[in-house]
């Protein structure tokens, strides 16, 4: 029985209110959606591949000084959060041009770009998540150059840590997206990495073979969704502890 007060429900997470003050329980769902919503799908499993790959990294971000909003991991589905006030932005950090940066500019998916770059969307889902500058966000006060200069340090220290992170385990990261919040810290506030990093915020490819093992898999039906998150988390070393009810039937135990 479920009696927490529910602060929130997104496409993919539900927010409760946490055991203390400033925490939230956040309840990773099993629905896979893209193209704003019209493509939805229930992958049994990908809500607990999500919570323990995005667990595993937020640690590891921790533990190296990028402060997130990541407490601890409760369960197979739930972690536990600080509370954050979120800034309404997708700030994108990319590598290799894919998606919507190669529709946009020409650019062969694949091609390596001269340097990350960083993007930023507006996080509004009836406006289909456009894409903004730095000047429409701080223009509309969404945030301030301050904020915007230690969003954009966190995003770099992000990439180069996830670049290194799937380099070791023979994944190209081609491109992610990240959310920021402010944390409150009595008069003080900090920007802090919230929401969450896993294989639906971003796109990785195999090094060799440039298979995909990302949210892509499902967006462009390009084979088994769960397979692939299965995947990152295998080679991450953090598969056993996620492994439950698969559709994929029995795995060969060699
Ligand atoms: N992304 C995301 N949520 C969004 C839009 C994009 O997590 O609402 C991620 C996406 O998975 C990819 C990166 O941000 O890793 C860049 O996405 P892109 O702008 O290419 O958009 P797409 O082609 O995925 O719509």
């Amino acid at each position: 029985m479920n009696r927490r007060r529910r602060i929130y429900e997104g496409k993919a997470k539900i927010l409760y209110e946490g055991p203390e003050p400033g925490t939230l329980i956040a309840h990773f769902k099993d629905d896979a959606t893209a193209f704003d919503g019209k493509k939805h799908e229930i992958i049994d499993g990908k809500g607990v591949l999500n919570n323990r790959i995005s667990d595993y990294i937020f640690t590891n971000l921790n533990k190296i000084g990028i402060p997130t909003h990541f407490i601890k991991r409760l369960n197979m589905r739930e972690q536990l959060i600080r509370e954050v006030e979120v800034i309404p932005l997708e700030v994108v950090v990319r590598n290799v041009a894919a998606g919507s940066i190669s529709k946009r500019l020409g650019i062969e998916e694949g091609t390596q770009l001269p340097r990350s770059i960083i993007e930023f969307y507006y996080k509004n889902d009836a406006l289909g998540d456009p894409m903004v500058s730095e000047e429409h966000v701080t223009a509309f006060g969404w945030s301030n150059p301050q904020e915007m200069d230690d969003i954009m340090a966190l995003a770099i220290r992000v990439n180069d840590f996830l670049s290194g992170l799937f380099l070791s385990v023979g994944i190209r990261l081609v491109d992610f997206k990240i959310e920021c919040g402010r944390l409150w810290e009595n008069d003080t506030m900090r920007i802090v990495i919230a929401d969450e990093i896993s294989p639906d915020s971003c796109r990785l490819w195999d090094i060799e073979t440039d298979e995909k093992l990302d949210k892509d898999v499902f967006r462009h039906d390009l084979g088994n969704m769960l397979n692939a998150y299965q995947e990152v988390a295998r080679r991450l070393g953090i598969l056993n502890e996620t492994q439950e009810r698969s559709t994929s039937g029995p795995t060969l135990v060699k």
